[in-house]
């Protein structure tokens, strides 16, 4: 845990009892802070109590009194409208903050990477942490994705934090802290929260404004709104590396058909991500082609980085391939809860027998068309099952299963009579998990704990080359 001292003696609101915010509360008040505590949810409240936490009705409290606010990521700064919490903070000049501002101010000698878009964080957070310990180099992983900025270890000089930043996050954060800010690629998420897409380009953008004098930008160029963003950025950071997973580049770092590139020049020996069990699809290669940009630029050497590629097993709920049952591998892609996301399963497997369905997002699945030639059957799951068998009519034979358990089953006897080889049951849902689960991990370790009921199954571990 890190120990927050900038509030010794001073009160501090932390707003939000999730995992992040009992991190913070903890932090801070092992640093000396007198910590309120308050969130809306009761039973979150009644669990901050059990830690200690005193719980403090915002509304009674007199603001003059308290010297900063620690928002969750989660809570709405401005749009649709600010949570009224905040505005009353906001109204009284009190400090408004998050948590990897609060590591930011704290932990000042170890060096930062910052990694957002839309699609591909956790997987490139992940991979680069992963490169940067295969190369020797201290890393601690967090933000979004895993333990919460507070809760990971202090680091000195020689260590380096790899934080998944959100749009969220990056709302609440000003310093210009990072070594290496990293943007994926924008395509259009969580618009009510932003006020739009203009405003959502905004606050990607706005990781650029978090990097120090000598950092690294590493930009993916294969959307429109990021390479605006990349050529407006070229007058202005000297250290610009453009990362593409379908084009070569002159600078940077390309993917383009899975070969990595560094300024037009292949790697040598060659890095073929075509044969990276844990990274498939084009998706993956640009993860790969940024999280190869951001160690290089950090001064691993290419040999380290090509050695750590081949050794990631990738992260779990993200194609991540659970068994193989006669011959036919099931793959979880849990994560993939919007159509975008879906697609790039669908992009990267024939003879697919999908398990799809939950609770449904605004623009349901009918982006998925192009891929509907590649799908063998689709068996549907959860409240979405009529909206989307509708979509599907006439084009893709459907079974309305129900449920997660019944799908696996329905979707193994369909598998397996048909003997086709290439066959793939994938659970890709394109919905949201909240009709029947907490979140996308409890769906997709339901999906693990069916597939391994059926006959035969037997557990497979991801990563490593591919066999062919
Ligand atoms: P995030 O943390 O941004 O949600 P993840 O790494 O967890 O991203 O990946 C979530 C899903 O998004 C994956 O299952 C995959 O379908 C898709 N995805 C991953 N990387 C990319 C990418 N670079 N571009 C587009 N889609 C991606």
């Amino acid at each position: 845990m890190i120990e927050v001292t900038t509030y010794k003696d001073r009160a501090v609101m932390v707003l939000g009892l999730g995992r992040s915010g009992l991190a913070a509360a903890a932090a801070l008040r092992e640093g000396g802070a007198a910590i309120l505590a308050w969130d809306d949810d009761a039973e979150a409240r009644t669990r901050a109590l059990q830690e200690g936490f005193p719980i403090t009705d915002p509304e009674t409290l007199d603001w003059k009194n308290v010297d900063a606010l620690i928002p969750s990521p989660g809570i709405p700064l401005t749009h649709p409208k600010p949570h009224p919490i905040i505005a009353k903070a906001r109204a009284t000049g009190c400090e408004i903050l998050g948590d990897v501002e609060l590591l930011a101010r704290t932990q000042t000698e170890a060096r930062y990477v910052g990694v957002t878009g839309t699609n591909g964080k956790s997987t490139t957070t992940a991979l680069i942490g992963h490169l940067l310990k295969a190369a020797g180099l201290r890393a601690e992983l967090g933000g979004n994705l895993g333990a919460p900025a507070l809760g990971l270890a202090p680091l000195g000089l020689e260590g380096i934090y790899v934080l998944e930043l959100s749009s969220f996050q990056l709302d609440l954060l000003q310093s210009r802290f990072l070594d290496v800010a990293v943007l994926l690629n924008i395509a259009p998420d969580h618009l009510e929260r932003h006020g739009g897409m203009d405003g959502y380009v905004a606050v990607k953008r706005r990781i650029f404004d978090l990097l120090r004098d000598d950092g690294g930008a590493i930009v993916g160029i294969d959307d429109p709104e990021s390479q605006a963003i990349r050529d407006e950025l070229a007058e202005k950071i000297a250290h610009l590396l453009p990362v593409s997973a379908r084009k070569s580049l002159d600078s940077g770092v390309s993917a383009a058909d899975g070969e990595l590139a560094e300024h037009l020049g292949k790697i040598v020996p060659p890095v073929d991500l075509r044969r990276l069990a844990a990274l498939p699809g084009e998706h993956n290669w640009q993860n790969a082609a940024a999280a190869w940009a951001t160690v290089r630029f950090l001064g691993v050497p290419s040999e380290h980085a090509a050695k750590g590629l081949k050794s990631f097993t990738g992260l779990p709920h993200r194609q991540e391939t659970i068994a193989v049952v006669n011959g036919v591998p099931y793959v979880n892609d849990s994560k993939a809860t919007n159509a975008t996301a879906t697609a790039k399963a669908l992009a990267s497997l024939d003879a697919i027998y999908w398990i799809v369905g939950g609770r449904a997002k605004a623009d349901g699945i009918s982006a998925l068309a192009p891929y509907f030639s590649r799908i063998r059957h689709a068996f549907l799951i959860g409240e979405a099952m009529d909206a989307f068998a509708e979509t599907l009519s006439g084009h893709v034979p459907a079974t309305r299963s129900g449920d997660l358990e019944a799908a696996v089953r329905d979707a193994h006897a369909m598998a397996s009579a048909a003997g086709e080889k290439g066959a793939v049951v994938l659970l890709s849902p394109a919905a949201a998990s909240y009709d029947q689960w907490k979140n996308f991990e409890e769906r997709g370790d339901a999906f693990r704990a069916a597939v391994l009921k059926l006959p035969d199954a037997q557990a497979t571990h991801a990563g490593g080359e591919r066999v062919s």
